[in-house]
């Protein structure tokens, strides 16, 4: 992200009149929060602004200032189409159909396709939220308190509560200038992170009964039949990786999510600076060096042993170069 690009967004923002921000499918609190923080602020500027969400707005997020604005679908002509926390627009959905190329694409993935017409992309930032937050002085953008709640929740949720190998004091100081202006860390943090529905609990019982170890590798599947048995209403896992991730024995997780009869959503994690974007990549994802997924098609049980093998491989290798 080099300055001249910042001045370009800041001219365009200047004569836009009317803007979409969208971000991508199954939304976490960084998508959610960055398209409420830039929306909301954008709106306080007196621009016309919409927001929209493929999925719309899981139930965990749905205490933040100005859900209710965010739809599912849009319609009509916008002169600014800004994507928010995607590598690649497919994961938009449906809903940047009528909007392609977008205009803007605002992320901090290392797998960015740098597919719109001005790319804001900085893979040394925890969140997206974090880019916005910086930036917005910039761009003459003002960080009110509801614009704070949905940036502190990015930077929460990425940062898994402040957790991950990439927070820096700047990263503390910056959520602390958030808390300044009226974000409230202990209720965002909770609701995003700690507070778990009745049936997300059931739906996490259901993927730890399936829980299996092998050498360095912790896996657990969720089938349709297990939603569908324990009332689950999202597509998601309930954020059962980030609990699998922190087995003391498991040097990469992987949580398998089926979506369809022959469709799985396959999330990994790993320890030690182990890069399992590389592996999402292999089949199509992305994501960062410790967090990366992929949306997988064929048989389910066919998927689930061809990553299974593919992840011992990878793994093997790389405990062999850390080895040398
Ligand atoms: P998840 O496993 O869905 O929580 O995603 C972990 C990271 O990988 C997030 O930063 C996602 O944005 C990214 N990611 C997940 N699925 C995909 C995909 N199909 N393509 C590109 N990036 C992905
Ligand atoms: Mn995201
Ligand atoms: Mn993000």
């Amino acid at each position: 992200m080099n300055n001249d690009t910042l001045t370009v967004l800041a001219e365009r923002l200047k004569l836009a009149s009317r803007v979409l921000v969208v971000s991508h499918i199954r939304p976490d609190g960084d998508a959610i929060g960055s398209l409420l923080g830039l929306g909301l602020a954008l709106e306080a500027a007196g621009i016309d602004v919409e927001m929209a969400l493929n999925d719309g707005i899981p139930h965990s997020f749905n205490h933040l200032p100005g859900v209710e604005k965010v739809r599912k679908r849009v319609d009509g002509s916008f002169d600014l189409v800004v994507v928010l926390d995607c590598s690649d627009p497919q994961r938009v959905g449906g809903v940047l159909d009528r909007y392609s190329p977008p205009d803007v694409n605002i992320d901090h993935h290392v797998s960015n396709l740098q597919y719109a017409k001005l790319n804001l992309v900085d893979t040394e930032a925890v969140a997206t939220a974090e880019i916005l937050a910086r930036i917005f002085p910039t761009l003459g953008l003002t960080i009110t308190k509801e614009v704070a709640a949905g940036l502190l929740t990015g930077l929460i949720t990425d940062t898994i509560g402040f957790r991950t190998a990439n927070v820096t004091p700047d990263v503390l100081r910056l959520a602390a200038s958030l808390m300044e202006v009226g974000a409230d860390l202990h209720t965002l943090y909770n609701r995003a992170l700690v507070e778990k529905s009745f049936l997300a609990s059931r739906y996490w019982g259901a993927g730890l009964a399936n829980l299996q170890k092998n050498e360095g590798i912790v896996w657990t599947a969720l089938s349709l039949e297990d939603r569908e048995r324990v009332g689950y209403p999202g597509r998601d896992d309930a954020d059962l990786i980030n609990f699998l991730s922190a087995i003391e024995e498991a040097q990469i997780a992987i949580i398998f999510v089926q979506q369809s009869p022959d469709c799985v959503k396959v999330s990994w994690r790993s320890q030690g600076g182990i890069d399992v974007s590389k592996l999402a990549e292999q089949y199509g994802g992305g994501g960062h060096a410790a967090a990366a997924g992929a949306e997988i098609h064929g048989c389910p049980y066919e998927i689930q042993e061809q990553v299974l093998f593919a992840t011992k491989h990878f793994l093997e290798n790389e405990q062999g170069k850390q080895s040398e």
